[in-house]
């Protein structure tokens, strides 16, 4: 039985769609496609979905809004889990729950209208919530690891609340890197006034507009200790640097930018990067960047 006629018979009523061309759903622009995505809309959903794919060893892996992920060229035949449904934003009090697909536009607004502030730092970061908990994203002041108060997820077939300890987060990395499903967030709602809501907006989103224009993923590069990954790449000469429709950005060098190309292009500028880096100043550079991996484990 394929995937498609596995679902319509065990889950009808999850949303599905065949055929999903992946350049469309990542901020790159580039891979294949993949035969088949499933949107689960809330967490009991969710579990089911997962305990499907694992009872059938079928190849899955996750996405969220894609500002983050290289995906693989060709056709794919798994299935894709997205969180595009998991929606919902619900303040209680002191705290706030976002579904894991709520985009990063989205809690700001909601934020703003309510009079809550501590988010204004992920302004202009393209990604969901659930992204979000996965790669620790934020900036130099403030991270998601900052705001979490409480992760749900799904691991093992079963909804799983994880404390922030047990989110391990780090430098762009997180316990949920290790196929476990996020499925929201509860986060910590702190009251301003919308006056300096919108100021700090407004001085991180100032901090942005010299970031490069173009289809990419965000920085490729953990900083290294004690130097920006972007001014070491710089360094060794790599600015405009280029492998078939991708290059190295000539106003940030730890930006990679498509224009037409494919995920291999891609992924050997990536490799001629880091080559010529760790050649030139002994320095190993840690991609920040996932490789959407379709694997029977998560
Ligand atoms: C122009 C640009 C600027 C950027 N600037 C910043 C920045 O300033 N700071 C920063 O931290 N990042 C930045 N990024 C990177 C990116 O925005 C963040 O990493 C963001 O958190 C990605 O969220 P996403 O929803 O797009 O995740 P995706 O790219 O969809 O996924 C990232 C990883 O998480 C997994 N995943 C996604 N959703 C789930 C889920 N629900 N459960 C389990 N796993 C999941 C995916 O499989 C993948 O491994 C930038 C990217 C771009 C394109």
């Amino acid at each position: 039985m394929g995937v498609y006629a596995l679902f319509a018979d065990a889950m009808p009523s999850v949303a599905v769609c065949t055929d999903l061309a992946l350049s469309r759903h990542t901020t790159i622009g580039c891979g294949g496609r993949v035969a088949l995505s499933v949107s689960p809309s809330d967490a009991e959903e969710a579990a089911e979905v997962l305990s499907l794919l694992h009872r059938r060893r079928i190849p899955h892996a996750f996405l969220g809004a894609g500002a983050n992920t290289l995906p693989p060229d060709g056709d794919v035949d798994g299935v894709l889990v997205r969180s595009d449904l998991l929606g919902g934003l619900v303040l209680d009090g002191e705290t706030l729950y976002a579904g894991a697909g709520v985009t990063g536009g989205a809690l700001l607004r909601f934020a703003l209208a309510h009079g809550v502030g501590g988010f204004e730092a992920f302004i202009g970061i393209p990604m969901t919530v659930g992204g979000a908990c996965v790669m620790n994203a934020g900036v130099r002041e403030r991270h998601f690891s900052d705001v979490v108060l409480r992760v749900l997820a799904v691991q093992g077939g079963r909804i799983v609340g994880f404390s922030p300890e047990a989110c391990a987060f780090g430098e762009k990395t997180s316990v949920f890197q290790e196929g476990i499903f996020v499925v929201g967030a509860l986060l910590r709602a702190e009251r301003a006034p919308r006056a300096s809501i919108l100021k700090k907006r407004e001085e991180f989103l100032a901090r942005r507009a010299s970031l490069p224009k173009g289809r990419s993923m965000g920085c490729v590069f953990v900083n290294p200790d004690g130097v920006g990954a972007g001014e070491l790449i710089d360094r060794c000469g790599l600015k405009g640097r280029r492998v078939g429709g991708a290059y190295v950005s000539e106003r940030h060098a730890n930006f990679i930018l498509n224009d037409g190309g494919t995920s291999e292009d891609v992924a050997a500028l990536i490799g001629i990067v880091k080559d010529e880096v760790l050649r030139k100043t002994g320095i190993n550079l840690r991609e920040e960047i996932r490789r959407l991996s379709f694997t029977v484990g998560g």
